[in-house]
């Protein structure tokens, strides 16, 4: 499968199975997204490829590790995610493989800072902050 970002010079080809989204509500994920939450698959590092430019910004996330997301420095879109806390792994944002049959998040991280309009299906596993790991 390809995410690619607005403008199409960004892209990421991820394998067709596997990978587990997440969303988050956090306002920081608001802010990066544009949108009331975030949804971002993740895989293992080695199986993903990047092609095209890409600009870096790195947060300091709520856990205190470092968050950084790629972005196309032309359209802005964010294509991908990186933690610290999981090296051996990168996360794609979901809007970005303009797929509507995409599965839906396994998991709704910082829940407290949900749109109140903003349901998700019965099965998501909910956490209001971060996932206790
Ligand atoms: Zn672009
Ligand atoms: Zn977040």
């Amino acid at each position: 499968m390809e995410a690619t970002c607005q403008c199409g010079q960004l892209r990421a080809i991820v394998p067709d199975q596997g990978g587990s989204a997440v969303a988050c509500h956090c306002i920081a994920c608001q802010k990066r997204s544009g949108s009331p939450f975030g949804v971002i698959v993740y895989y293992d590092a080695a199986s993903v490829t990047i092609i095209g430019e890409a600009r870096e910004y790195t947060r300091i996330a709520d856990s205190g590790a470092p968050f950084t997301t790629g972005f196309c420095p032309i359209c802005g879109t964010t294509l991908y995610a990186r933690t610290a806390r999981h090296p051996g792994g990168i996360g794609i944002t979901v809007g970005a493989f303009g797929n509507p049959a995409f599965p839906a998040p396994v998991r709704s991280v910082f829940e407290e800072c949900r749109h109140e309009w903003v349901s998700l299906p019965d099965r998501v596993q909910r956490f209001p902050r971060g996932r206790v790991e």
